[in-house]
């Protein structure tokens, strides 16, 4: 009988294949760890493991998905074929070091210089750490760090995935995730539903599920089925299809059974996610999180660069709105080039979004020039809003600096429960509100998005959470809702009833949102948010507003 695990299921859909781990940190050569006396043949293992790293490398970047990948993958196997890297290894190895030790150190060695010569090659410091992990896994005969190449299709898990580790997953290949931690709002479940592959969360000990080990993803049900049937593969699919039969029969722009008009905007970290937001309807972009452009930069992104990151994605939506969130650095996505001040024991609750742009206002400036030089002469309507906003004074010098620079209607994220308890105190100082309920959720419910355990206290059916989504929308402002609250679509119904003007979500989810709310009117939306809020823990709310919703 194929044993049953059970997580929180964060995107919908069924997905199986061989199971492939992110192996953990690769650890440090034990310091002074000696060889056994044949320098020679150390030599040759050393710089053997080397040039097997080059050219994996090599193929993998003759085979990446875009072109930006190719570069990174090509430039790291030219870091691990240098002669003067092999020259530092061999060094090592004369004075008597073992060879991955010799490797580690010559690494470092080899860094450094690179760290010291200035922007461009400081930037490459990363990559070349990831080069020297690879060739010391190697040696030490430990599994490869990082998201694993494979040709055929594969399920991957992790204890966690960061934003970083997942930027070069080809979805042609990954048919499903599953992690140990996180919960329904960490970044692998954004992912997961961006990409629109079924993903399991919170699920613990996922990691100790052996490579190769065939499994079941069901990401709706939350389970993990090991060794499954061919029956239950079969079945499992075709349950798929009937989730997503019906909602092709709707289109076009979002509103209700009466015709309230409800924009259906999705959710992007760049312009490689617009493909997929055009194809599943989108009427413009309801959260575009810029950080995620720069997760792997050592320094900040040139002027020029951003201007062309945003043009694009402007261009896209002629007739559209693109609302651009400015870097929302720190906690979960920490930027290289812009360090929280010291050791944060709560990078939640430290400085990030807007605190660490206020402690960085040349960044700021930067990044709303370039958002002004990309939107003149095109059609799109630019809107800028900035993340963790706590205080109405905060909302009223971010939408001073937006002005000055030229964006005349300047929102604000409502993710801080403060502001939504003060909502119209920051009403009167910025044109909109965008709701961010992931992480109003996580300050709500005093729960880190990241920590898989906490994943039921991460539930935005919360009932504080949905007063908090009523004491928001009770300032009258437009109100957005980003958070992944808006992609389930019962959710998106009661979020409608509470107020919300638009909906923010993962691009495949936009179709199911687009249909259910095309079969509520707004009364009954109304009906199932009241009932909602009535109930008193996340399930009943769930059950009772689906009491007045059709499934
Ligand atoms: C949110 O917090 O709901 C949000 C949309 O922002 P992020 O998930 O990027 O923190
Ligand atoms: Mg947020």
């Amino acid at each position: 009988m194929p044993e049953e695990l059970r997580g929180t299921g964060v995107s919908p859909g069924a997905g199986a294949g061989p199971v492939r781990t992110i192996a953990g940190a690769v650890p440090e050569p034990e310091a002074g760890s000696r060889h056994a006396g044949d320098a020679d043949a150390e030599r040759a293992t050393a710089l053997g493991a080397l040039a097997a790293v080059a050219a994996d490398l090599e193929e993998r970047g003759a085979r990446s998905v875009t072109p930006d990948g190719r570069d990174v993958l090509n430039a790291q196997a030219l870091m691990a074929s240098d002669p003067g890297l092999a020259d530092g290894v061999a060094a090592k190895i004369d004075e008597g070091l073992a060879a991955a030790r010799a490797v580690f150190e010559a690494f470092g060695v080899y860094r450094e210089m690179l760290a010291g010569a200035g922007e461009y090659l400081a930037a490459r410091a990363t990559d070349l750490d990831d080069v020297r992990d690879r060739a010391v896994a190697r040696l030490l005969g430990l599994p490869m760090p990082g998201v694993p190449a494979s040709d055929e299709p594969f399920v991957l898990v992790a204890r966690d995935l960061a934003p970083a580790d997942t930027a070069v997953l080809d979805p042609a290949t990954v048919v499903a995730f599953v992690t140990e931690e996180g919960g329904p709002t960490s970044h692998t479940a954004i992912l997961a539903r961006t990409m629109g592959v079924p993903a399991v969360v919170a699920l613990p000990g996922a990691t100790d599920l052996a490579d190769g080990t065939p499994v079941l993803v069901d990401g709706t049900a939350g389970t993990v089925v090991v060794n499954p049937s061919a029956d239950q593969v079969k079945r499992a699919r075709a349950a798929d299809r009937a989730r997503t039969a019906h909602v092709a029969e709707t289109s076009g722009p979002g509103a209700t059974k009466d015709g309230h008009a409800i924009p259906l905007l999705a959710n992007i970290g760049g312009p490689g996610d617009l493909e997929s937001a055009l194809e599943h309807g989108a009427e413009g972009v309801g959260l575009y999180r810029t950080e995620f452009l720069f997760l792997d930069r050592a320094t900040p992104p040139t002027d020029d660069e951003q201007e062309r990151a945003y043009r694009t994605v402007l261009e896209a939506f002629p007739k559209g709105r693109v609302v651009v969130r400015v870097l929302d650095a720190g906690a979960d996505k920490p930027l290289a080039f812009l360090p929280p001040p010291g050791d944060e024991p709560n990078p939640a609750l430290g400085e990030r979004g807007l605190r660490m742009l206020r402690r960085h206002p040349d960044v700021l400036a930067a990044q709303l020039r370039a958002l002004t030089r990309a939107a003149s002469g095109l059609t799109a309507e630019l809107q800028v809003m900035a993340p963790m906003v706590t205080s109405a004074e905060e909302a009223a010098d971010f939408a001073a600096i937006c002005r000055e620079a030229g964006i005349d209607r300047p929102g604000v994220m409502i993710e801080v429960p403060a502001a939504a308890l003060r909502s119209r105190d920051l009403a009167s100082e910025v044109a909109f509100f965008s709701l961010g309920t992931n992480d109003l959720t996580q300050y709500a419910c005093a729960a880190d998005r990241q920590i898989g355990s906490l994943a039921s206290l991460q539930d935005p059916w919360q009932p504080a959470v949905l007063d908090l989504v009523a004491s928001t929308t009770a300032a009258g402002i437009a109100t957005g809702v980003c958070g992944e609250a808006a992609a389930d679509p019962a959710l998106a119904c009661v979020l409608v009833g509470l107020g919300a003007t638009s909906l923010s979500m993962s691009a495949p989810s936009l179709p199911h949102v687009r249909a259910a709310l095309a079969r509520h009117t707004l009364a009954e939306c109304r009906q199932a948010a009241g009932a909602a809020r009535a109930a008193a823990t996340a399930a009943q709310a769930r059950r009772a507003a689906e009491a007045h919703l059709n499934p």
